[in-house]
């Protein structure tokens, strides 16, 4: 089987949390599975790079704002590589340009388009854990895009959508989805499964456990999402046509 897994923020925040993700990918790997990994940008690193800007410009040009906030991902990408390495199984790193992810040109908020080149099939059939940095691409110019806040979840289903995967697992510190905000409402009740419609008024509504745009793609293409705890095991909540 080929599966995606991909890991938020949340679920890469310290080097022990890494750990913890390379090895569940590793698992999957000596399962005898082609292992694509999504990382997004560790903890609040994204948020920590905008404020970061806010001593150079009020106003960046929205380009220049793409490359610089590409740069969280790249980061987790290489240090998720490097933690696998170090736990002894053959993982690559590869930015969403290198990946050939190609985008439209909205600089922070782009539409993934398409799969530009074979590289990712080329590194799993070497036999490495192959692992992309979330939440970026490349547009038809050769620029750096973004996706939108949250869009490392709509890298994680396009390269499903694109590879043919069989499986998508998204792992964030929630162990699935709620009818509400589970943080929020201690009371709030988990689904084992949610269809795609309901699951985008949700993320429409806010909840940022899914990007929206990931479950659009997730329903136009047919992918198949699995939510589930980095940190607790249990089944998570599937995400379908229900
Ligand atoms: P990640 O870093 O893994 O991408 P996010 O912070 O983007 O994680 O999304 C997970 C968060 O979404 C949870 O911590 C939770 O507080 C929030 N959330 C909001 N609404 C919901 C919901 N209906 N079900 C589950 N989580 C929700
Ligand atoms: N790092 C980006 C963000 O904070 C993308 C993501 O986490 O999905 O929005
Ligand atoms: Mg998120």
């Amino acid at each position: 089987m080929l599966i995606v897994q991909k890991f938020g923020g949340s679920s890469l925040a310290d080097p022990l949390r890494i750990r913890l993700a390379a090895q569940k990918l590793i698992k999957t790997a000596q399962e005898g599975h082609q292992t694509v990994a999504v990382v997004s940008a560790q903890g609040d690193t994204t948020d920590h790079l905008l404020s970061a800007i806010a001593d150079i410009t009020s106003a960046p040009s929205r380009r220049e704002l793409d490359a610089y906030l590409s740069a969280g991902e790249l980061l987790s990408a290489a240090l998720m590589a490097m933690t696998i390495e170090k736990c002894g199984h053959r993982a690559i790193s590869l930015a969403g340009w290198q990946a050939g992810l190609l985008t439209d040109s909205v600089h922070g908020n782009a539409r993934v388009l398409g799969l530009q080149n074979d590289r990712i099939r080329k590194e799993l059939e070497q036999g490495n854990i192959v692992v992309i940095a979330g939440f970026q691409g490349i547009d038809a110019a050769g620029n750096v895009t973004t996706l939108g806040r949250g869009g490392s979840d709509t890298t994680a289903v396009a390269l499903a959508a694109f590879l043919g995967a069989d499986r998508c697992l998204i792992y964030t510190d929630v162990d699935g989805i709620y009818d509400r905000d589970p943080r929020i409402f201690p009371d709030a009740v988990r689904f084992d499964a949610i269809d795609y419609t309901s699951m985008l008024r949700l993320a429409k509504n806010g909840a940022q456990v899914l990007h929206d745009r990931a479950v659009e793609l997730a329903q136009e293409k047919g992918v198949e999402i699995q939510v589930l705890s980095s940190f607790r095991p249990g089944p998570g909540t599937m995400v379908g046509s229900y």
